[in-house]
């Protein structure tokens, strides 16, 4: 039996972040009220002129030059013509010949392996309104359709068929939306439909170079959709091939309940869009001087910046990956390492009780109520000795709930740490002598009565002692005993 290796390609259609839309003045904002976000233009009215948001064209640029894409430097936008309801116009205004950019690549790391997944074309668009069928309409006989999306800049990006595991296709979404959230062109909320995918599958027997007949799948609006259904498809072809059938080139749609991909469409053929020069937009020619500005304003990207991150914060791979995941908690992390000067501190109270705090609190790193200074201070704080990690933990609690500083709330409540060795030591005269049982345990042997004494300490002081000098001061006043009874 032939063992069989998936072929798999994407199309991404990435919403740009821009204040208004690609060939109007319309603002692009998100869930206004149906129909509110509209004009003339963007309405498909006859007679209306688009006109060419310059900055929809930074954004696309940009994604091209982080994909190491050349760049057409004289390049158009054509109507791509079909008729549906919410595309009013009866034609798509985008790009098919001389996309901004083409024939780049990104290179990601997979198993810590390097795996290169080309890219095609990426190139601007603009989006279409969008439909509301049934019970989403209210009334489940009905089709409404609302155009505040129409018009709004989309980045589409197209790759060649490079990917040949979920896991590889997990990966190249994963670094792909990073790249986006890096470059500040898009949001890429998938939970607001401003990223989506289109998936390509195709079966071939392992080691063969051949490709095999490709199955589309459309509409898929999450990275948890895209793995789903080419999953699915991939099981589906495998079973066709393996009874010495053949697979159809057609159109799936990926049926989230059921758990498979069902027909769109058969006798898929070459859409025919007769693809035209925009008449109503000049070409746009990209000119040595605007590369140059564009190059000069683009960030770190990630994988720069994690590699920075292990260099400069002496930090495991691991965990720059998680700390860099977005910009968002990349900036966070830094931000708090420049207050307090503990990397690796700093890394661990992100990575375990803040993301703990933010989880229970169904809230995102853009939203954490305690600012990364805040978090720089709790850090110091207990570095300088005036805090224990347990009363840290209660104070990073606090600040959450109240965004109040770390040292405002210590002074607050009384939470400085006792480092005065004999107000201590007279607490744990105290409380060996109120335990003589547990004294007789420690001089039988036992050195986990030890752990007992500290919690006791602790609690008597409300987990303010200094845990170092209270573990120290235990071992001094029970050792006394041990020589005052001669054990
Ligand atoms: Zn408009
Ligand atoms: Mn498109």
């Amino acid at each position: 039996m032939a063992e069989w290796e998936p072929v798999i390609g994407l199309e991404i259609h990435a919403e740009l972040a821009t204040k208004s839309k690609v060939f109007c003045p319309c603002p692009v904002v998100w869930n206004a009220p149906p129909n509110t976000v509209t004009c003339p233009v963007c309405l498909g009215f006859p007679g209306v002129l688009p006109v060419l948001n310059e900055k929809a064209v930074d954004y696309t640029l940009k994604v091209a030059l982080a994909l190491n894409c050349h760049i057409h430097r004289q390049t158009l936008f054509e109507r791509k013509n079909y008729y549906y309801p919410d595309l009013p116009k009866g034609y798509q205004i985008s790009q098919k010949r001389l996309p901004l950019g083409y024939d780049g690549w990104l290179d990601m790391e997979v198993n810590g392996a390097v795996k290169r997944v080309r890219i095609a074309d990426v190139h601007l668009e603009e989006d279409t309104g969008k439909s509301v069928h049934g019970e989403e309409a209210g009334d489940p006989t009905a089709s409404l359709i609302d155009y505040n999306r129409s018009g709004v800049p989309l980045c589409e990006i197209i790759t060649y068929p490079d990917m040949n595991s979920l896991e590889e296709l997990e990966t190249f979404m994963t670094d792909l939306r990073q790249l986006l959230l890096y470059l500040g062109v898009s949001e890429a909320r998938m939970e607001r439909g401003q990223l989506r995918f289109e998936a390509s599958v195709s079966l071939r027997p392992k080691g063969s170079q051949q490709l095999g007949t490709r199955v589309e799948i459309k509409n898929l609006n999450s990275f948890r959709a895209v793995l789903g259904a080419v999953e699915a498809e991939i099981r589906r072809q495998t079973d066709i091939l393996r009874k010495g059938g053949k697979v159809q080139q057609q159109t799936m749609l990926w049926n989230e309940a059921k758990k498979v991909t069902e027909p769109m469409r058969t006798k898929e053929t070459a859409h025919d869009y007769r693809y035209f020069p925009e008449p109503d937009l000049v070409p746009v020619v990209v000119d040595e001087a605007w590369l140059h500005r564009l190059r000069a304003e683009m960030p770190e990207l990630p994988r720069q910046r994690r590699e920075r991150f292990v260099r400069e914060y002496a930090l495991e791979g691991q965990e720059a990956r998680w700390l860099t995941a977005t910009p968002v908690t990349a900036d966070y992390f830094e931000t708090a390492v420049k207050v307090c000067g503990d990397p690796k501190a700093i890394a661990n109270w992100m990575m375990g009780d803040l993301q703990g705090l933010l989880n229970e609190a169904g809230k995102g790193w853009d939203e954490c109520p305690i600012a990364p200074e805040h978090l720089g201070e709790l850090v110091a704080l207990m570095r300088e000795g005036t805090i224990s990690i347990r009363i840290a933990k209660e104070v990073l609690k606090e600040m959450f709930g109240t965004g109040k500083s770390a040292r405002q709330i210590v002074a607050e409540k009384g939470l400085e740490q006792i480092s005065d060795e004999e107000a201590l030591r007279r607490i744990v005269e105290e409380i060996v002598a109120a335990n003589p049982k547990a004294v007789q345990e420690f001089l039988g042997g036992n050195e986990k009565v030890l752990g007992f004494f500290v919690g006791q300490v602790m609690r008597a002081t409300k987990g303010k002692a200094n845990p170092q000098l209270t573990n120290q001061l235990v071992r001094e006043v029970l050792t006394r005993c041990a020589i005052q009874q001669g054990a």
